[in-house]
C-alpha cells in the first residue's frame, strides 16, 4: 500500500506515568480501599440474588463469566469487529465512496479508490483498512453506508494484541477471505471458538 500507514499517521504517544501521592506509596490504604470495593460488590450482588430467588424481584446481581475460556454472550444489537460485505456475485459491495471514512471520529478508516471496470459501478475500493487501535466503536460507518458494504456484527470483540500492526484490519481480512490469526498469548481463544454469523 502506497502513502503513509495508519501507524505513520497516528504515531504512539508517550504517556508518563503519574506521580504518586503518599497514600499510594505506604499500599496499605490502597488495599484496604481495594478490599471494601470488593466487598461492596460481593454484599451487594448477595443482596440481588437473594432477593431474586425469593421471588422479590428487583435488579439482577452480576455473574462472573470464566473469560476467556467461557467466552461473553454480548447481545445481537451490540457494536462488534467489523466486516465488509459482498454482492451475490462475491465482488465488494463497497462503491468507495468514502462516506464512512469521512464521517469516522477516530480517523481509523482508510481507502483507496480505483475505478470499477462494471460499467454501473463508477468506483471500487483497491484497499480499505481499519485501525481497531484508534476506533471507538460508535458505527457511525455503518450508519453512512449508502450500500450496506460495512457491517458491525461479527460478535467478536477479543481483539487484544501484543502489537499495534496487529490491529489493523485489511480488505482480505474485514472480507473474510483470509483469517486474521489470533495473537499468541490467546491459543485457542475468542476469536477461534466464535462462530462467524452467516453473510449475506
Ligand atoms: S465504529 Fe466509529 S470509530 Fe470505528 S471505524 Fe466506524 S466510524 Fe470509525
Ligand atoms: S460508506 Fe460504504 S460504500 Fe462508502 S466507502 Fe464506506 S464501506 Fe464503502
Amino acid at each position: 500500500m502506497s502513502g503513509p500507514s495508519s501507524l505513520e499517521r497516528h504515531p504512539a504517544k508517550t504517556v508518563s506515568r503519574p506521580e504518586m501521592g503518599l497514600a499510594e506509596r505506604i499500599y496499605l490504604v490502597e488495599l484496604w480501599r481495594g478490599l471494601a470495593i470488593t466487598f461492596r460488590h460481593l454484599f451487594v450482588n448477595l443482596f440481588r440474588h437473594a432477593r431474586r430467588a425469593l421471588g422479590l424481584g428487583g435488579l439482577p446481581g452480576a455473574v462472573t463469566i470464566q473469560y476467556p475460556e467461557d467466552p461473553a454472550v454480548v447481545a445481537k444489537r451490540a457494536r462488534t469487529r467489523h466486516r465488509l460485505l459482498k454482492r451475490e456475485d462475491g465482488t465488494p459491495r463497497c462503491v468507495a465512496c468514502m462516506m464512512c471514512e469521512t464521517v469516522c471520529p477516530a480517523e481509523c478508516i482508510h481507502i483507496r479508490a480505483e475505478e470499477s471496470p462494471v460499467t454501473q459501478i463508477e468506483k471500487r475500493a483497491k484497499s480499505f483498512e481499519i485501525d481497531l487501535g484508534l476506533c471507538v466503536f460508535c458505527g457511525y460507518c455503518v450508519e453512512a453506508c449508502p450500500v450496506d458494504a460495512i457491517r458491525m456484527d461479527t460478535g467478536q470483540v477479543a481483539l487484544s494484541t501484543g502489537s499495534r500492526e496487529d490491529l489493523l484490519w485489511t480488505m482480505p481480512e474485514l472480507l473474510g477471505d483470509k483469517k486474521k490469526e489470533p495473537h499468541p498469548v490467546w491459543p485457542g481463544g475468542e476469536s477461534e471458538k466464535r462462530q462467524e454469523p452467516k453473510r449475506g
